[in-house]
């Protein structure tokens, strides 16, 4: 029995990695039948002439829709202070979006190397804010290299993929760390009837994915109104009068409390509440 991970899948094109060779899969009847195969699948199977015939899909620890990837460790999101300009919001909704997924989302502030001395100031107030709700954080800049070898580390062992606003250097870092560049338009240019390409990238012992995440998100569209609160994870140490608590003008509700004697920061809470009345 042979063991892989499949590393593209291009339309009907299915390439698997096992034993550190590169296989065509081709899916048993019964398998297709079950699941679509996707990047990051661990499957199993025989060789057959000269393909990976696959039998069997692994349980999948994580699925991400975009870009499709299975089994994906950690999501990289990256900002940047300024082209473009920082927008909590949508940092925060990508944060919630994928840690409903089931995947360790963190925080990449790139381009620091053209922030002026007030910039700087901001860059640290907001990667503080980030850190301190229990994110990682990395401040980096894809043209001099400052900070990619910390992001090296974090990504080894792991299946990642980039996910930001467009502009942020998503793919300038990817092409700096791997010398491959992200994909741009596969992925959001994909309709019906399009194939949803993706390959993953080898990288220290693990994979990057090769088209970009989210650049933005609408958390109603996969999260319950009820469940946004668990991804601020800041708020989970406070207890509220009403274990119900959406932390939205509540009678006894520690969040807001919390937010008032500053231990969560307002810009957190605000976006927290403009999640709640998107829906
Ligand atoms: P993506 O849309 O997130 O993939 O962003 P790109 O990688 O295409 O980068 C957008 C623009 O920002 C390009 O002109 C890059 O050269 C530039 N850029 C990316 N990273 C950095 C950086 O760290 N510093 C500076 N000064 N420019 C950067
Ligand atoms: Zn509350």
């Amino acid at each position: 029995m042979l063991k892989g991970i499949v590393v593209e899948r291009a339309g009907r094109k299915i390439t698997v990695l096992s034993n550190g060779k590169r296989y065509t899969g081709v899916p048993l009847g019964k398998v297709r039948s079950k699941t679509k195969v996707l990047a990051g699948d661990i499957v199993y199977g025989r060789c057959a002439d000269g393909n990976f015939v696959i039998e069997g899909v692994e349980d999948r620890k994580t699925l991400l829709p975009k870009p499709p990837v299975a089994n994906a460790d950690k999501v990289f999101v990256v900002v940047s202070i300024k082209n473009p300009p920082f927008n909590s919001y949508i940092l925060d909704t990508l944060l919630v979006v994928y840690s409903y997924f089931g995947v360790k989302a963190l925080v990449v502030f790139n381009k620091i190397d053209t922030l002026t001395l007030e910039e700087q100031a901001r860059l640290e107030h907001l990667a503080n804010i980030y850190s301190s709700a229990g994110y990682r954080v990395f401040k980096v800049s894809a043209v001099t290299g400052e900070g990619l070898k910390e992001l090296s580390f974090a990504l080894k062992g792991a299946i990642s993929v980039f996910a930001g606003p467009s502009g942020t250097g998503k793919s300038s870092i990817v092409s700096k760390l791997t010398g491959q560049p992200l994909r741009v338009g596969t992925a959001s240019q994909a309709g019906r009837h399009t194939t949803r390409e993706v390959r993953l990238i080898p990288f220290e012992g693990g994979f990057i994915g090769d088209t970009p995440g989210f650049s933005k998100v609408d958390v109603s569209a996969f999260v319950n109104k009820e469940d946004i609160r668990f991804f601020f994870p800041e708020f989970l140490k406070y207890r509220c009068k009403f274990s119900s608590c959406l932390h939205a003008g509540e009678e006894g509700c520690e969040v807001a409390e919390a937010v008032e004697k500053g231990e969560i920061p307002q810009e957190r809470y605000a976006n927290y509440l403009r999640i709640l009345r998107s829906y």
